[in-house]
């Protein structure tokens, strides 16, 4: 039976790429070796490496002062870089918006190197809406914003222009949609959503912002580390990297970023338009900042939740539960999720 999967992540990824993937680990580029027990300083990784990052480049139409890393230690270790590499040592202050339960985490680790305002949050109202009306000066180091709150299915429209560095947690619409990626000055990304396997993290950051905190900051820590070292200063997910090479250059055989973003809009619609018209179900969130790539829902008539969760299992629905902070469902409606998968959780939620 086909499996249609809805996880949140680590989730699905397109079948070339993980035939691909298989293949190159039995035989990588026809070596005799597998990718498994390759050198990353080999000839042939370094060569992954590099595609890897200058595919990024491409795909975002970065400016030659950006740079591409690829790290270990999830979206999670980014929250405690950002501020290592942006925040002052003496008197650092940092703007934040609390969108979600990853933002909260971000903020929690950025209050361990200096102040941090909370310059917008919905946390009071379970964070069903992005706070917009704000505003930043430019007393801050820099501002951190979460692009797409996974758990919540909120995810923001339009980013603040504000006078200081803009750094931005996209781990769950990374290359979803199209957007002036140069009005970021750090981008980091969990590769688990829409780029390859949970393990490394895509980290895309201005050199311009950087070396000015008069801190010593650990040299794992350190942005400029990685950049010398083009992402080797120690040995790097050398799997992972390639997997997420594979989904990078799928994406551009299926048109690239705008193509993607037509496709998730198209999905997220056919969702949405189901909750809206079906009186068994709601979503957690306000209308208008509604995410493309997390449908977090509820069901409304309790009674229904057994069939409901039966007649998803016979239709071979998969990775459907939500958050366990949240409850309900949520559908992750990723890049590599085919339309077709969208219409048979329709077709089940219209059999209620
Ligand atoms: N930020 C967001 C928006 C996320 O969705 C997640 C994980 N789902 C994280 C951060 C944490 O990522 P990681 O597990 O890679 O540390």
């Amino acid at each position: 039976m086909k499996i249609h999967n809805f996880s949140a992540g680590p989730s699905i990824l397109p079948k070339e790429v993980f035939e691909q993937s298989a293949q190159a680990v039995l035989d990588f580029n026809g070596s005799g070796l597998s990718i498994l027990e390759i050198s990353h300083r080999s000839k042939d990784f370094v060569a992954v490496m590099e595609e890897a990052r200058q595919r990024v480049r491409t795909l975002m139409q970065l400016p030659e002062h950006y740079h591409v890393l690829y790290l270990a230690g999830g979206a999670s270790l980014q929250f405690l870089m950002t501020p290592y590499n942006l925040m002052k040592e003496q008197g650092g202050k940092a703007a934040y918006v609390d969108s979600g339960s990853w933002a909260a985490n971000a903020i929690k680790e950025a209050k361990k190197l200096g102040t941090v305002d909370i310059v917008g949050s919905s946390k009071e109202k379970h964070y069903s809406y992005i706070p917009k009306d704000f505003t930043v000066d430019d007393s801050y180091d820099y501002f951190h914003c979460t692009s797409n709150n996974t758990i919540y299915g909120t995810q923001m429209q339009e980013f603040p222009k504000v006078p200081v560095p803009v750094c931005c947690d996209m781990s769950s619409d990374i290359f979803s949609r199209k957007l002036d990626f140069s009005q970021f000055d750090l981008i980091y990304a969990g590769a688990q959503k829409n780029m390859g396997p949970a393990g490394v993290t895509l980290v895309v950051v201005n050199e311009q912002i950087l070396g000015k905190t008069g801190r010593t900051i650990p040299s794992y820590l350190d942005y400029q580390n990685h950049i010398a070292k083009e992402s080797m200063f120690n040995t790097p997910p050398v799997f992972n990297v390639y997997a997420t090479l594979l989904t990078l250059r799928h994406l551009e055989k299926t048109g690239g970023i705008e193509a993607a973003e037509k496709r998730n809009r198209a999905k997220a619609e056919l969702l949405y338009n189901e909750i809206d018209r079906n009186d068994h179900f709601q979503t957690f969130c306000v209308k208008e900042d509604r995410s493309v790539m997390n449908v977090s829902f509820e069901l409304l008539s309790p009674e229904l939740k057994e069939m409901f969760d039966q007649r998803c299992k016979e239709a071979g629905i998969s990775g459907l539960n939500g958050h366990r902070s949240l409850g309900g469902y949520r559908a992750s409606i990723y890049n590599a999720m085919p339309i077709e998968s969208v219409e048979v959780l329709v077709s089940v939620m219209q059999s209620l």
